[in-house]
């Protein structure tokens, strides 16, 4: 039995996390989230892609206050990210957010802690407990010789027991390293010692593709021992290509089903469209279709039709063309600035969806 089906069921707004809920998908805003219309069309775009829930920092009065009017707008619970301020925690939580995200390490002391504890509870809202390697305390780094994955622990311990402490058990955690195998031991360890829910991911993971990587590697051979109940692919550039990354890492590892899975050539000499954009398009307008089919997008008419044929759609360019198949059949044959429109025809009309 896998760790995750023993973890403390948490309710975020109206979704579930832990007890064998399925994995969700979080991503994090990168608008000043008091720019109410920025932060709302960037979460709509979430959405859209696959996002569960979404995190938006709360740094500032104007920040909490924008969060009761993005949650109009949005359908998808909301965390906010709480840092130093423990009167931004509870001004987050009065005006709707789903969730608060704080290290109680670093909002002020046991006695802090304890109002923003008070608030939650009367709301039910629960608490992420955040702790990232890069902000462990000096005695634990002293202790274990530097920062290791057991200073990490014992830090996240130590903070999962204040609010214990404070009389509050409706938590999750998250425990963030930038080493990705360190993070991987920590997590292993954590999962010994206590049932609440983990959120996983790799910090400060870089750019699109070490990013990718690095997540991938981390959050794989994390989730592969049946370990965390949700995940943040964290990548530095547009959030939505962290949830096309999560929703990939998932059905890769079978842990997702349904969703779209596509499958695409890697392009050479005999490419005549602009197969790249073409597959990058297509993998973003799948996101929303929850049919378990297998998409391929194929450059050439040599291979491509081949290829295509085994998926239960596929394209397969031509010149300046390309041909839509279907279950092993050629249905039509577009021009290339209309293929990604075919396929999304063909989608909206799919039988046995
Ligand atoms: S499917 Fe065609 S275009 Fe794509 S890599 Fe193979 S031969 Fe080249």
């Amino acid at each position: 039995m896998a760790y995750r089906d023993n973890t403390k069921v948490i309710k975020i707004g109206d979704r579930v996390i832990g007890g064998g809920n399925p994995i969700l998908i979080q991503s994090m805003t990168n608008t000043p989230t008091e720019d109410v219309e920025a932060t709302v069309n960037q979460i709509l775009r979430l959405e859209e892609a696959g996002c569960e829930i979404i995190r938006c920092t709360v740094p500032n009065e104007a920040a909490a206050k924008a969060i009761g009017e993005i949650k109009k707008k949005i359908h998808i619970p909301l965390v906010a990210d709480i840092h130093f301020d423990y009167k931004m925690a509870i001004k987050a939580m009065e005006n709707g957010a789903d969730k608060i995200r704080i290290n109680p390490g670093n909002i002020g002391g046991e006695e802090k802690l304890r109002e923003v504890v008070k608030v939650a509870k009367e709301r039910q809202i629960p608490i992420r407990v955040g702790v990232n390697s890069g902000s462990l305390e000096k005695e634990l780094v002293e202790k274990y010789n530097g920062v290791t994955a057991q200073g990490i622990v014992e830090s996240a311990l130590d903070k999962v027991r204040m609010i214990e402490r404070a009389g509050y058990d409706n938590m999750v955690v998250s425990i963030k390293s930038s080493d990705v195998l360190m993070c991987v031991q920590a997590h292993e360890l954590i999962a010994k010692e206590i049932n609440y829910p983990l959120h996983v991911g790799i910090t400060e993971a870089g750019t699109l593709i070490s990013g990718n990587i690095k997540s991938s590697i981390g959050l794989g051979l994390i989730l592969n021992q049946g370990i965390g109940d949700t995940i943040r692919v964290s990548l530095t550039g547009d959030p939505v290509e962290e949830v096309k990354s999560a929703r990939i890492i998932l059905r890769t590892l079978g842990l997702r089903k349904g969703g779209i899975e596509i499958v695409s050539c890697p392009t050479c000499g005999r490419t005549k469209i602009d197969l790249i954009g073409l597959a990058n398009k297509v993998e973003t307008m799948v996101s929303k279709y929850e049919y378990n089919i297998k998409v391929a997008v194929m450059g050439c008419a040599v291979n491509g039709p081949g290829e295509a044929k085994e998926a239960d759609l596929g394209v397969a360019g031509g010149i300046g063309e390309g041909l839509i198949i279907k279950k092993g059949q050629i249905v039509k044959k577009v021009p290339e600035d209309k293929l990604l429109d075919a396929l999304k025809e063909e989608l909206d009309n799919w039988q046995g969806k």
